[in-house]
């Protein structure tokens, strides 16, 4: 494979993973199953191995989970809290053990369940609780203290004596699935959402907020937090341990009243490890929990040392991940969607049912070749298989099922949502593609999405349901865009007369009313005018709404946010104007090289495609997405709405302590997230670059920092340890005596 290949996968891989990150962190869709997350993760490490260059300082392959905190205030782990890498199979599993075991012979493994709830990190200060945090990138998690200890197993206080001056002890929570079948009963009860999974129940019971809510509210928080359960699987920062194994901590942390699993084995040797993982999936339904593996762990800490970790993950330990289960049950139809980019995807409409802890009702096809490799009829019995809690993936029809109703699915001609005839991109293109890129309400709702997404704009109140009001309202006849160019004209007074209908967030089918069996139609930007709001006053400045209706907060809020978002980064704007192929990481590249939407536009094939992350492909598709006048159109119309298409040079850049040197920044720095001290770098003057080369003036290497540290030595670049990199950025390269 050739570079230019391969970086156009790097930045197709990239883009995909992170819509999935933000797709799983938001939990409104899921939209991949673990399984096939992981083999997209896999794949950017091989190509990223392969083409140590395309390995940029914000690769997803860098970052550890999904969590990016948000909700409640970032908390610095005191040490890193590594996620681990996955093996699938019995082979890899003996692979990895027969390589740790000929160079450590001696070599003992800790056998314990994955327990599929939510990671966190206690900590103790001599015996006493004083934060809990998420995972949040490994480095940084969000605190969930004031949550944590409602959680009956989670003590506040350490038993016995004698606690270290700190201790971070780490560990899982999650719900039993009896008490996860009674939260689920209340939610009914109460009229609420069920939960999908356990894990989903969890993540979401921890990060409730009480804040601001009735009293009634607030005991349904605590009820949550009081049926959840707790396991620890490990510790963080330690200071000399008085012990020397894993099993020997889990003796220490039994002993301070922390709930270890009864579940766990030191074992010596593959077989009985084997042995372990297979006794564990074939009784895995009787626990009293959802696993969806087994973890095995070098007992001993010496040899953990010695096997240190990579930039995600310890070398020591390993998730053995049970293969995912297949249930059947009815394909009903076949439905075609249009997404952002025009593509007409078919997928799968299926009865409901129950498959690894969670309800499946729909499932993607990709294309009409992929519905025909399949063989399913419309009607078929089919078969599908699910890994965690995301969505399935259809294997085939049960052929003897078949009655002979079954019916053959057709690819219709035209698009779904706007009648345009569907045609490939180019000859020989499976895909089919309606070519009303402009218009077609089904794109632009995409589009629009897509801006607010956070990878876009990041604007909250512009998300899924917010972008199909905007593009596709009942009322007015003519929505308030028909493309993305008036999305900072609009007004709180265009929202107001919004009206929607409700629909079905998994089918898209619009919701009836029960007992009128009328659709459900909903105003989001207005509400009832109460007793408490100003009297109706058609003469005022500002927009009054009408004698029975004002405003909503909605509508306030998401005016607000767009007029904020005018002023973010360049490389978000660049990501919100939908151009093909550029993603996050080309978008950062661009706007770091050229600074101004201008000077991109002005700039030749060769120009751009010599920016590091950019490459041929991006660079035509930016010259061809310049060529189209609608195109043009929507840049005129932000920039009259006081959108600038720049950044500002950063203040410090002229006389910095790193004025015109290039730096790279690699591995984990104390302090400092992966951005940030990118950002540090730039602020003192420097520029910072994610790929080493003979023009890097030096490279600051933290815990974790592989192959740039190699290059590195290879190019004979100088290399700053972690511990330095605040002198350097104080008092520049002089002050190290490099
Ligand atoms: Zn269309």
């Amino acid at each position: 494979m050739g570079f230019e290949e391969a970086r156009s996968e790097v930045e197709r891989l990239t883009e995909q993973i992170l819509a999935l990150q933000d797709a799983y962190y938001r939990q409104d869709s899921l939209l991949a199953s673990d399984a096939d997350y992981d083999a997209l993760i896999r794949r950017l490490q091989e190509l990223e191995e392969a083409f140590p260059e395309l390995a940029g300082a914000d690769s997803p392959t860098r970052m550890v989970g999904f969590g990016r905190g948000e909700l409640f205030s970032p908390v610095e782990h005191a040490a890193r809290m590594f996620s681990l890498d996955n093996v699938f199979s019995d082979d890899e599993m003996s692979e990895w053990m027969t390589k740790i075991r000929s160079e450590h012979p001696k070599a003992q493994f800790l056998c314990e369940l994955k327990i599929d709830g939510l990671a966190i990190n206690l900590r103790y200060q001599r015996g006493q609780l004083v934060s809990a945090a998420t995972r949040g990138d490994g480095i940084t998690g969000e605190d969930v203290t004031e949550n944590a200890v409602l959680v009956p197993s989670i003590p506040q206080a350490l038993e016995g004596s004698g606690h270290p001056d700190l201790v971070e002890v780490r560990g899982e929570v999650f719900f039993t699935l009896d008490a996860f079948e009674g939260l689920n009963q209340k939610q009914l009860e109460a009229g609420d959402k069920v939960f999908a999974n356990p894990r989903n129940a969890a993540s979401g019971s921890l990060r409730q907020k009480s804040e601001g809510k009735s009293e009634a509210k607030r005991a349904l928080v605590a009820d949550r937090l009081a049926a959840l359960s707790m396991t620890v699987h490990g510790m963080g920062a330690w200071d000399d341990p008085p012990v020397e194994s894993q099993s020997g901590v889990y003796g220490v942390l039994e002993s301070w009243g922390l709930p270890v699993s009864p579940h766990v084995s030191v074992l010596e040797g593959e077989a009985p490890v084997l042995e372990y993982i297979h006794r564990f999936a074939s009784t895995r339904h009787e626990l009293s929990h959802e696993i969806d593996g087994v973890v095995v762990k070098v007992d001993q800490f010496d040899i953990q040392s010695t096997l240190g970790a990579t930039s995600r993950a310890p070398r020591w330990a390993i998730a053995y991940k049970y293969p995912p289960e297949q249930v059947t049950t009815r394909l009903l139809d076949i439905v075609v969607s249009v997404g952002r980019t025009g593509r007409a995807t078919p997928y799968a409409v299926l009865e409901p049912v129950t498959v690894a802890g969670s309800e499946v009702e729909r499932a993607t096809l990709h294309n009409q070749d992929v519905v025909r490799q399949k063989g399913v009829l419309i009607g078929d019995t089919v078969v599908i298989r699910k890994a965690g809690d995301v969505i399935p993936e259809i294997l085939g029809p049960v052929v003897d099922k078949r009655t002979g109703d079954e019916r053959e699915f057709v690819m219709p001609e035209s698009c779904p949502e706007c009648g345009a005839t569907l045609a490939p991109s180019k000859v020989g293109d499976v895909d089919l593609r309606c070519p009303n890129q402009q218009n077609c309400p089904a794109q632009v709702r995409g589009r629009v999405e897509h801006i607010g997404s956070r990878g876009g704009l990041d604007i909250e109140g512009l998300g899924e349901v917010s972008a199909a009001a905007l593009t596709q309202p009942l009322e007015p006849s003519v929505p308030p865009l028909v493309t993305e160019a008036r999305l900072f004209d609009l007004s709180v007074e265009e929202l107001f007369p919004i009206r929607v209908l409700v629909r079905d967030a998994d089918t898209g089918e619009p919701k009836k009313d029960p007992e009128t069996g009328e659709p459900i139609v909903q105003a989001p930007f207005r509400r009832k005018r109460q007793k408490s709001d100003p009297v109706y006053d058609p003469s005022a400045q500002e927009f009054p709404g009408t004698e029975d209706w004002v405003p909503s907060k909605a509508a306030y809020e998401l005016i607000d946010q767009l007029t904020k978002a005018r002023s973010q980064p360049l490389w978000r704007f660049l990501v919100s104007l939908n151009i093909r192929h550029v993603g996050p990481v080309a978008a950062r590249a661009l706007a770091g090289e050229f600074g101004s939407l201008a000077a991109i536009a002005q700039a030749s094939a060769d120009d751009l495609a010599r920016v590091e992350g950019v490459g041929e492909t991006i660079a035509h598709s930016l010259i061809e997405w310049f060529q189209v006048s609608w195109h043009q159109d929507i840049i005129d119309a932000w920039r009259a709405a006081g959108v600038s298409f720049e950044d500002a040079p950063t203040a410090l850049t002229e006389g910095g302590a790193l004025s015109g040197l290039t730096i790279v920044v690699t591995g984990s720095i104390p302090g400092f997230s992966r951005d940030g001290a990118e950002e540090a770098v730039r602020a003192a003057g420097g520029k910072p670059t994610s790929s080493v080369s003979k023009n890097t003036t030096l490279v600051v290497a933290g815990e974790g920092a592989g192959s740039k540290r190699a290059k590195a030595e290879q190019l004979g670049v100088p290399i700053v340890e972690a511990d330095s990199f605040t002198t350097l950025l104080r008092e520049g390269p002089s002050g190290l005596s490099l």
